[in-house]
């Protein structure tokens, strides 16, 4: 052990503070952003921005100011609690004491490390419970946009948790047995096992887990099918198969997304999509679709997740043999780490946890960095579906979607360079023909 316990200035206090720093400086940042973000909305609420004009009604920008309102309301909430809820577990101690009575009642061992990894999880999703309710129920019902019933939600939940328990519990008990028992290079096995579980879900996902809370048909529209179908072939894209899903369940929020990698890709449109888009406005969507495929996003996505992935693990690794990581954290570790040879409880869930609670606080700071990143991307696929589609469509579609989404055009361009994955309705339009050509 290198602490002296007579040193003033000991790492564990250093970690607090700067863990309590940087955790109110980021609060800081987002709560400014965000009320940058409610004047901007507020102030341009009763004109409809002059390039829209003629396209969107004053009734359907003003609708858009409200829901942004009240989302952004709630997001202060959210960010106050959230930040309440991580001091609770670390500094103020809910994550020893948790720890603590599990060790108590259960012993140390692998059953008392999921039943620590498993009680975090079940904890937070009910502290986070009312706001998720409050969302759904309140603010997308009130603009119109929830068809969830309570049945609904039930199901949803209980089919969550089980899925989460059959996949969720063999990986923790699989990470955690590595931890234990692969030697210092744990971590590298451990990512090598994330890679692989990602990997599989990219099968799994639309194969066995969509399917339980969505019906997925093969399109049936031989008109659309054959437009889209003759789209990918131009694109030298090939898919399973052509699906609509029955997003209209859940949410009157439209969308199309691809699933699985290789010859296993399947399309699928939201029947919501189908809905408020003409066959032109579908094909241009997907052309959109297909330009990230065509400039490998996804794939240059993976890359970047499993890089920081490794970095992540990596740091893990050691930080998981430091006594101050813990106690810095307000957490007591248990005496094999302290007494490498003691035989005691392992850390190796509380280090985890640790890890995974504190690390978004210190890459706060990144977002604006990602956010650029998707937004070139979102340029690039408007680009090649302009190519390959008709981009007065792509232009129409775009416009429909923002107001049938009720996404604000007048964001603050501040919050926009921090947050926004896709560039504001103004700035893609503008790169677009106009929609009157589409007419
Ligand atoms: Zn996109």
């Amino acid at each position: 052990m290198p602490a002296a316990p007579s040193a003033f200035f000991t790492p564990a206090m250093a970690l607090s503070m700067a863990f309590a720093a940087v955790l109110v400086l980021g609060l800081l940042l987002k709560f400014w952003l965000a009320s940058r973000q409610i004047r901007h909305v507020f102030h341009h609420r009763h004109e409809v921005p002059p390039a829209f004009v003629g396209h969107i009604t004053l009734a359907a920008h003003q609708k858009a100011a409200r829901y942004t309102l009240a989302k952004a309301q709630l997001g202060l909430i959210e960010m106050v609690l959230g930040a309440a809820v991580l001091l609770g577990w670390t500094l103020l101690g809910g994550l020893n004491a948790l720890n603590q009575a599990l060790l108590e009642w259960l012993g140390g061992g692998m059953v008392q490390q999921l039943a620590l990894l498993a009680s975090f999880v079940l904890l937070g999703s009910l502290i986070e419970l009312p706001l998720t309710l409050y969302q759904t129920f309140v603010i997308e019902q009130r603009f119109g946009f929830n068809q969830m019933t309570w049945r609904l939600w039930l199901a949803d939940a209980l089919k969550s948790a089980l899925v989460g328990v059959v996949l969720g519990l063999p990986l923790a008990a699989a990470v955690l047995w590595l931890m234990g028992a692969a030697g210092a290079w744990w971590w590298l096995w451990v990512w090598g096992l994330w890679m692989g579980f990602n990997l599989l879900l990219m099968v799994a996902y639309p194969m066995w887990i969509a399917p339980l809370f969505n019906k997925f048909q093969p399109l049936a529209d031989e008109a659309l099918k054959a437009r889209v179908t003759a789209l990918m072939e131009r694109c030298g894209f090939q898919a399973q198969g052509l699906f609509v899903m029955d997003g209209s369940r859940r949410s009157a929020h439209a969308n199309a997304y691809f699933t699985g990698f290789g010859a296993a890709k399947r399309v699928v449109f939201y029947d919501t999509l189908l809905k408020q888009l003409t066959p032109g406005e579908v094909e241009a969507v997907l052309a959109h679709e297909l330009g990230h495929f065509h400039h490998r996003h996804i794939a240059k996505r993976m890359v970047l997740l499993f890089g920081l992935s490794l970095l992540g693990l990596a740091l893990l690794g050691w930080l998981a043999t430091q006594a101050w990581f813990y106690t810095g954290l307000g957490v007591q570790p248990s005496l094999a780490l302290l007494v490498p040879s003691a035989s005691n409880a392992p850390n190796d869930a509380l280090a985890l946890l640790l890890f995974l609670l504190v690390v978004p606080v210190f890459t706060v700071f990144l977002s604006p960095l990602l956010a650029q990143i998707s937004r070139r991307d979102e340029f690039q696929a408007d680009a090649y579906a302009m190519q390959q589609a008709h981009g007065a469509d792509l232009a129409s579609a775009l416009l429909k979607l923002y107001k049938d989404n009720a996404s604000t055009l007048t964001p603050d361009p501040l919050y926009v360079r921090f947050y926004y994955s896709h560039p504001p309705a103004s700035e893609r339009l503008a790169r677009m023909p106009s929609v009157a050509a589409a007419a």
